[in-house]
């Protein structure tokens, strides 16, 4: 069962990192705050009080997780096998993970047995999305089990290279909405910003593979300013997501910067981010980065877990370290064959994410990019897990289920059917335990 040695005892307090990152080793780029900005944001907290929200010390953990997480055993065992020398301050430094990332097949072969299809995958991978991943994440990985869900989904196989009916490389249509060089404005009042296409860890579903990792979409001012020109006349957008890519792999400086612009424009009420750190890189949410975005509320941010192996004491510091910053946090999960289809896994991970302050948000239908038929589930796997939480369990650990509109069309929620017919004036309904209930309904339509 251990691919490590597990024999240190299991933590269930979280490892104070930290060396905070050095600021001055950032991207040089200095950027002055629109003049507005003050106007604008008069509500910034004083210094002091700052002070006291982000300073977050050591975290018990709440018993859930330091009963069922073994992420810190494992990391350790890891990091004895493959990086004995390399010490705690670099282990704490999302830098040195970034800088360390494993990319080659020869790096992976070294750290998992890898089976023909894996070796194969390996082999061909670049061809449409890169191979990378952080150390952290690959101590979370079994050596030896080419099936664990966490290793699936960063680890390639030949079957990415199979492509099936329906599948295309941009089935959401986003190249076609593309308003300015990686920018999406589909929706009147909101837009998709793609800060760049770079992350630290890359997922083999991921629905941008056609330009992740690719180099083509970097976070450089020229871009950028396009973005933020276009969005000064479009009045009806109120709403910016950051995305990528992951926008969280840029330095504080830049996505301060980017920040900073946004709320310059009086228009834009809400911005998001969309990011996987706090599940492959929890090590990059330090408390600089929470000290400069609480500056920028109100924002709001969309965490990526797929799998309950992910909520681990470090991912619940990094958690913890952005809700204390005032930070609503709601997850998004891709149904994944074999990785989280089914009732148990979901419900394990939803109920995690809500100890970790996360809101379980959407729980995505896989898109059809080219060579997911491995990974997508039947839609009723979908609709038959949300009947399995509904009721069941506490209704903020039910995520809306969604499916992607191939073409363009947008998300389009799925529920199981609950209205079971009609009786004269009223409405028969089922609950969750399949018992049959009226309600009077006289005027109404349904169904
Ligand atoms: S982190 Fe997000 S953008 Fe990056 S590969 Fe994974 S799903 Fe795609």
């Amino acid at each position: 069962m251990n691919d490590f040695d597990l024999s240190a005892s299991s933590v269930s307090r979280v490892e104070v990192d930290e060396e905070p990152p050095d600021r001055r080793s950032q991207s040089s780029t200095c950027h002055k705050s629109p003049p507005n900005q003050q106007r604008l944001w008069p509500l910034a907290l004083p210094e002091s009080v700052a002070r006291s929200t982000t300073a977050v010390q050591e975290i018990a953990l709440p018993a859930v997780i330091a009963r069922v997480s073994r992420g810190s055993a494992r990391t350790k065992a890891f990091r004895r096998a493959f990086y004995r020398d390399i010490t705690d301050k670099q282990w704490n430094d999302w830098r040195w993970h970034a800088r360390t990332r494993i990319r080659t097949r020869e790096q992976i072969e070294k750290m998992l047995v890898l089976s023909d299809d894996e070796k194969e995958g390996l082999d061909r991978a670049g061809e449409i999305l890169p191979v990378a991943t952080t150390p952290y994440y690959m101590s979370l990985i079994s050596r030896e089990d080419a099936n664990q869900p966490l290793r699936r989904t960063i680890i390639p196989t030949a079957s990415e290279f199979t492509q099936t009916r329906g599948e295309s490389a941009d089935p959401l249509g986003e190249d076609h909405d593309s308003a300015t060089p990686g920018m999406v404005h589909r929706y009147p009042d909101r837009v998709l910003l793609l800060a760049l296409d770079f992350c630290s860890s890359y997922c083999r579903y991921c629905t941008r593979s056609r330009v992740v990792g690719q180099g083509d979409i970097v976070p450089n001012e020229a871009r950028l300013k396009l973005a933020f020109e276009y969005l000064r006349n479009h009045t009806e957008v109120r709403d910016v997501l950051i995305s990528g890519g992951d926008p969280l792999f840029m330095s504080d400086d830049k996505l301060d910067w980017i920040l900073t612009n946004l709320r310059a424009i009086p228009h834009i009420e809400f911005v998001r981010i969309g990011t996987k750190m706090p599940a492959v890189m929890p090590q990059r949410i330090t408390r600089d980065l929470c000290k400069m975005l609480r500056k920028h509320h109100p924002l709001w941010m969309s965490v990526h877990y797929a799998h309950p192996d992910e909520c681990t004491p470090e991912s619940y510091q990094a958690c913890a370290r952005l809700a204390d910053a005032g930070i609503p946090l709601g997850s998004q999960t891709v149904l994944l064959k074999g990785i989280n289809d089914n009732l148990e896994t979901i419900k394990t991970l939803m109920h995690k994410l809500l100890t970790m302050r996360v809101r379980p948000y959407y729980l995505y239908q896989c898109d059809p990019i080219t060579g997911s038929s491995h990974f997508r589930t039947p839609v009723s796997t979908g609709l038959k897990i949300l009947e399995g939480l509904r009721g069941h369990t506490t209704g903020y650990a039910v995520p809306t289920f969604v499916i992607d509109a191939p073409g363009g069309g947008g998300k389009i929620p799925l529920l199981p059917n609950y209205v079971v017919g009609r009786d004269g004036e009223d409405l028969m309904l089922r609950n969750f335990e399949g018992g049959t209930y009226r309600y009077p309904d006289p005027a109404g339509s349904l169904p």
